[in-house]
C-alpha cells in the first residue's frame, strides 16, 4: 500500500516526515487503485494521520520478510536466502570462506559480534547436517566456526553459538546456520 501525503491545493507531495500541522489534505491510494481523501483540519482525520503514519513507522521497523518460521523436518529449500548467497545471487559481508563453509554477518546483528556460519552443502538444519554430511563437512564447519571467532577477535573474550532449529527453536531461515555472537556479555 502506497500513503501520499499532501496539500489539496496542490499537486504537490511532501514527504511522510511533512509537518501535519500544514497539511490540508491527506491522500491514501491503496494497491486496488482506491482512493480516501481525509481532511486533517477536523480532529478525526488528525488522527487518522497519526494512526497511519504510526502503522507506516512499524512496518519500517518489523519487516515480514523471510519470517516465516521453519519446520523441522522440512525438505530442503534451494531458493533460500543463505543458498541464493553461496551461488553469489544475493550480496554478503564474508568474514570466512573454505571449500566446506561460509561465514557472513548478520544482517541484523544482535550483538556487536553477530556472524552467521553455513555449510555449503544442502542441508536445512543440524539434524539434517548429521544425517547426511560427509565427516569433512562436519569438520569443516567447525573449523570454520573456530576460524570465525579468531578473526572477529572473540577467541579470548568468549562467545556464544546458537543453532535455531524448527518451528519452536525459531528458525527463520531453512538452511543451517550457526549464530555466532559475543564481542560484549551477551544478554
Ligand atoms: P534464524 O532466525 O535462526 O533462522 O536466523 C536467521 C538469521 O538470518 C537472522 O538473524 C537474520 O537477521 C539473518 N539474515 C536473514 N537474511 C540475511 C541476509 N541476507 N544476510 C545476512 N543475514 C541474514
Amino acid at each position: 500500500m502506497l500513503i501520499f501525503i499532501g496539500e489539496s491545493s496542490s499537486s504537490h507531495v511532501s514527504p511522510l516526515s511533512a509537518r501535519l500541522s500544514n497539511l490540508n489534505e491527506v491522500l491514501i491510494i491503496s494497491g486496488q487503485n482506491q482512493t480516501m481523501k481525509i481532511d486533517s483540519h477536523d480532529s478525526k482525520g488528525h488522527a487518522v494521520v497519526i494512526l497511519f503514519c504510526l502503522l507506516a513507522l512499524l512496518m519500517l521497523s518489523f519487516p515480514t520478510h523471510g519470517e516465516e518460521l521453519v519446520d523441522a523436518t522440512a525438505t530442503y529449500d534451494t531458493n533460500n536466502v543463505f543458498a541464493r548467497i553461496l551461488r553469489g545471487e544475493l550480496p554478503a559481508e564474508i568474514v570466512y570462506e573454505s571449500k566446506f563453509a561460509l561465514a557472513f554477518h548478520d544482517i541484523r546483528p544482535r550483538a556487536k559480534v553477530h556472524v552467521l556460519v553455513i555449510p555449503k552443502g544442502p542441508y536445512t538444519n543440524i539434524l539434517q547436517f548429521n544425517q547426511n554430511a560427509s565427516d569433512q563437512e562436519r569438520l569443516g564447519l567447525m573449523d570454520a566456526i573456530a576460524r570465525t571467532a579468531e578473526i572477529m577477535g572473540v577467541d579470548e573474550s568468549g562467545f556464544r553459538l546458537i543453532s535455531n532449529t524448527g518451528q519452536d527453536g525459531g528458525q527463520t531461515v531453512p538452511h543451517l546456520h550457526v549464530h555466532l555472537l559475543g564481542g560484549e556479555h551477551v544478554q
